[in-house]
């Protein structure tokens, strides 16, 4: 194990009456707190007070530790010094709408973005777009859940030349992450700025590297969740205009006919800002920088491996996304495997982890609905009837996947743990007591 994680011995009884450890591999959705991050928070209480507006010494030592964030923020990506910015926020999908907002975009832009994205990197562009009265230009992926920087040049290249390219670092879906120094190079040199939704990719890659010129991540995924999100990127697209949200703190005066707006960051951060979720995320960076990217990348890399080499033998499992066994595709995949058991709905299949084995999976379409359909092979008649089911609230028979996801303390004893669990259910290990489905959830409850 190279990090140990709040909560890791904590045991729930299953179904034929034993506790078990509980095993958590929903890393892709959020992530436990690192002891260090824990232990920081705990130190910090009895100093907490007001950030940015207290004289007293208690506030001064908060504003103090939430300024040394920030700072800690731009050196986790390499900016500090220079002459971008460090907002925080809430979390990925307030940073993207907070640079949706802020980009300068005009009636007849183009937006380039991928058909792979979460719909935090989707739907703040197409409102942006929709209101300025721009396009957006789509990578289409193939049916393994993948496009190539050549992909992304074409479509920079096609038509008119795009303002932005907004792209995933890595598909939560899938784990799959795109090759982006070509990518960002090829944009940087026709002058197309990137924005890179990394809420996935920064707990498992180092920062510093990304040459992206906006980068958003969420806390709550990399052992800080403590409701901090983070938003960088260059002073210039904040400079002028009201921010996303409006009020105390973001202003130098106000009287009743309008604001002057303070700079940025502090112009983008109205209201009392979370300094704990600040400090949690300054402790989060030291703990990955005391156990050191390269140990970090080799553990993960050989545990994605085997995960999704170990669920692609077992039969009837189909594992979605890049091909299993290819050697260059291992190493661009995180830690995630999603899969589907033949006859088996994934609602089921993540209940009875839960139930019968204390696996903590995730299930269903992950907020990525496009890049599920492609990923699925969906019809257009499949999709027009799943949304009228979801109209009419029967939600027995929507389309999914399983994903399991692995978090920084995970094992290879983890893995064998989730394989074992998986092949016993394939091979067709019967419900020890009925599941009755939710139709208007589609979720599995054991009955009783
Ligand atoms: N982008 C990606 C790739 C994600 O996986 C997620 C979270 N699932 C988000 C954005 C949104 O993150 P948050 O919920 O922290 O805003």
């Amino acid at each position: 194990m190279i990090a140990r994680l709040v909560g890791d011995d904590v045991t729930v009884r299953c179904l034929d009456g034993t506790e078990r450890v509980y095993l958590g591999l929903d890393a892709g959705a959020s992530t436990p707190a690192f002891e260090r991050v824990a232990t920081a928070v705990t130190e910090f209480l009895p100093n907490y007070s007001s950030v940015h507006r207290g004289a007293g010494a208690k506030s001064q030592f908060s504003t103090h530790a939430y300024e040394d964030a920030r700072e800690k923020t731009l050196r986790f990506a390499g900016r500090s010094g220079g002459s971008d910015i460090a907002v925080l926020c809430r979390n990925t999908t307030e940073a993207i709408n907070i640079a949706a907002h802020r980009f300068p975009l005009t009636a007849g832009d183009t937006i380039v973005t991928t058909v792979v994205e979460h719909h935090a990197n989707l739907l703040p562009w197409q409102r942006a777009a929709e209101r300025a009265g721009a396009t957006i230009r789509y990578v289409e992926c193939g049916i393994d859940g993948t496009f190539s920087p050549a992909d992304v040049a074409a479509a920079i290249d096609s038509a008119q030349r795009p303002v932005l390219l907004a792209i995933t670092g890595a598909a939560n879906v899938t784990g799959w992450m795109p090759d982006l120094d070509p990518i960002i190079e090829h944009a940087h040199a026709r002058g197309v700025r990137v924005l890179v939704d990394a809420a996935q990719l920064a707990p498992h890659r180092p920062m510093h590297t990304l040459r992206a010129d906006l980068i958003a991540w969420s806390g709550h995924k990399m052992y800080a969740p403590f409701g901090t999100g983070v938003l960088i990127g260059p002073k210039d697209i904040f400079a002028e205009g009201a921010p996303f949200i409006v009020g105390g703190g973001a202003v130098n005066l106000v009287d009743l006919d309008g604001a002057m707006w303070t700079d940025a960051p502090d112009r983008e951060e109205a209201g009392s800002p979370n300094v704990i979720g600040a400090v949690a995320l300054a402790a989060a960076y030291d703990t990955f920088d005391e156990i050191g990217w390269q140990t970090i990348v080799d553990h993960e890399v050989a545990l994605a491996r085997k995960i999704r080499h170990g669920l692609a033998a077992i039969d009837g499992v189909t594992v979605l996304g890049p091909t299993v066994g290819d050697e260059a595709v291992d190493a661009r995949m995180l830690a995630v495997g999603t899969f589907t058991v033949a006859n088996m709905a994934h609602p089921l299949v993540a209940a009875r982890l839960s139930h019968e084995y204390a696996i903590g999976v995730r299930h269903g379409c992950f907020c990525a609905h496009p890049y599920l359909v492609r990923l699925l092979g969906l019809s257009a008649s499949d999709t027009s009837r799943y949304r009228h089911d979801i109209t009419v609230g029967d939600r027995r028979d929507i389309p999914g996947a399983v994903r399991a996801s692995a978090a920084i303390s995970a094992t290879d004893a983890d893995i064998d743990r989730l394989l074992n669990a998986v092949a016993e259910l394939a091979a067709g290990k019967p419900e020890p007591v009925a599941y009755r489905q939710d139709p208007s959830t589609g979720d599995f409850l054991p009955e009783g």
